[in-house]
């Protein structure tokens, strides 16, 4: 029996309308700040519809498209201000920036508990710790599905293949708090295949279209396509969906899986980061 499919548009489109119910009960709606810098259009195209969404949810938009030539300073020091407004809900700095610019220290002026992205350094150790913080939204995206999938964690193989600090770590650790037995493979690890093999639950999050094959694949375990990729025959994942749905017990198809759960995740990061606003007033 070919895996059932995961429906990641559905879901999305369920926490979507919560979110918004949620937002109706809060005393004044959050408002996530936007910022674009230059004119990519792929980025663009990204923030215009993290803005939509932000206000079909309730949010406020509050939106900055600066220069592509923008200094570091400039835009640090805009970060800065935005971190200490209380009227800033939540912060996101679209990425990739211009080449001018680093954004591990743009990202670390941030505030943490305004951090919808969960990029910065505070970010990243509340989530190795386990304390309560702002987490990246596309691997929590992922533990959303697996949820509401019912798979169970609790002692299971987890492999992720890849190791970003976008995906592939924050994954492995989000795993590892349910008590997942996770193993994170990169472009070093010897004998891919067999050791996605031993997965109850195998992410792919390698940026290399259709990499994953059946081979890789135990029979009945749970795929989670991060990848996302445009080809000359439309979309594809880092995973050959066709040929591994022989195999898995559960898949997500590439568009629809993922995808959708990545800015529904921002927009529960902007609400939680509003409770966090009221527990302690934002300073930087
Ligand atoms: P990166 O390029 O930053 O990281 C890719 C990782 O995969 C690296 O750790 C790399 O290993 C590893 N890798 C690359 N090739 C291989 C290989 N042949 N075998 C094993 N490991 C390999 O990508 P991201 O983490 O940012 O994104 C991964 C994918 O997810 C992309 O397709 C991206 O478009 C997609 N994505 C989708 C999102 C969504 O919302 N659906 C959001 C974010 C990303 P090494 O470290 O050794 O180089």
């Amino acid at each position: 029996m070919p895996a059932t499919i995961i429906d990641g548009k559905a879901v999305a489109a369920r926490l979507r309308a919560q979110i918004a119910r949620d937002v109706a009960e809060l005393p004044a709606p959050p408002s996530l700040a936007t910022l674009l810098v230059g004119e990519d259009p792929a980025s663009a195209v990204y923030v215009a519809n993290k803005r939509k969404l932000c206000v079909q949810a309730g949010m406020r938009d509050l939106h900055h498209h600066l220069p592509a030539d923008i200094g570091a300073d400039a835009l640090g020091g805009l970060i800065d201000q935005l971190s200490a407004d209380p009227e800033v809900t939540g912060i996101l700095l679209q990425l990739p920036l211009p080449r001018h610019l680093d954004p591990a220290p743009l990202l670390d002026r941030i505030h943490p508990d305004k951090d919808v992205d969960g990029l910065t350094e505070t970010s990243t150790a509340r989530l190795v710790l386990g304390t309560p913080g702002l987490r990246p939204c596309t691997p929590a995206g992922v533990m959303v599905l697996l949820d509401d999938a019912g798979v169970p964690l609790q002692g299971a193989e987890a492999v992720v293949v890849g190791r970003s600090g976008l995906v592939g770590k924050p994954m492995a650790q989000l795993l590892l708090q349910r008590n997942a037995t996770v193993t994170i493979c990169h472009s070093r690890t010897r004998d891919l295949a067999a050791v996605c093999r031993r997965a109850d639950v195998l992410i792919a999050a390698a940026g290399v279209p259709r990499m994953l094959g059946p081979e890789a694949v135990k029979p009945g375990a749970t795929v989670i396509d991060v990848g996302i990729h445009r080809t000359d025959a439309g979309l594809c994942g880092d995973v050959d969906t066709d040929a591994v749905r022989e195999v898995a017990g559960a898949i997500t198809p590439v568009p629809g899986g993922v995808g959708p759960m990545t800015i529904a995740m921002l927009l529960r990061n902007t609400v939680t980061a509003a409770g966090l606003m009221t527990r302690a007033p934002a300073g930087v």
